[in-house]
């Protein structure tokens, strides 16, 4: 059974509980790490001059404390436990899996690798622009 590492365990702490909650289980069934929770204004400003980020701290889902928003990616046996950053569709699986977990919850999420929700990503849906595989973000109401 996969666990978090110290530093996904941490990161992990700086989120919205209902995502703890729903991540917490998700690890018990896939392997995954937690790349970043909240983001502080030096943090965000970073993410932004990388590209990683269109929002200008702090109207990013990452700015609030606890975060709204959090980025994870799915890890590879075959690889050693490294990243899969170009296997996209190993991104959709864990999304998948983290997505129903968020249901049973009765938790909505919104997915960097499907803004719209509608199972379609950059390249194969006219209306994704920016695509941002690693993001989960919780909506209010
Ligand atoms: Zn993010």
């Amino acid at each position: 059974m996969p666990t978090f590492s110290e530093t996904s365990r941490q990161k992990l702490a700086t989120c919205d509980p209902r995502l703890q909650d729903i991540l917490n289980e998700a690890i018990l069934h896939v392997d995954f790490t937690v790349l970043e929770g909240h983001r502080n204004k030096e943090a965000q400003d970073e993410a932004v001059r990388k590209g990683n980020s269109q929002k200008p701290w702090p109207t990013g889902n990452h700015n609030s404390y606890p975060s709204k928003a959090v980025d994870i990616a799915p890890l590879s046996k075959q690889e050693g436990d490294k990243l899969s950053w170009k296997d996209i569709v190993a991104f959709g699986r864990l999304m998948g899996y983290v997505d129903c977990i968020a249901k049973q919850h009765g938790v909505k999420l919104r997915f960097g690798l499907d803004w719209d929700g509608d199972f379609r990503t950059v390249g194969q849906d006219p209306n994704e622009h920016f695509l941002d595989a690693p993001h989960v973000e919780v909506i209010d109401g």
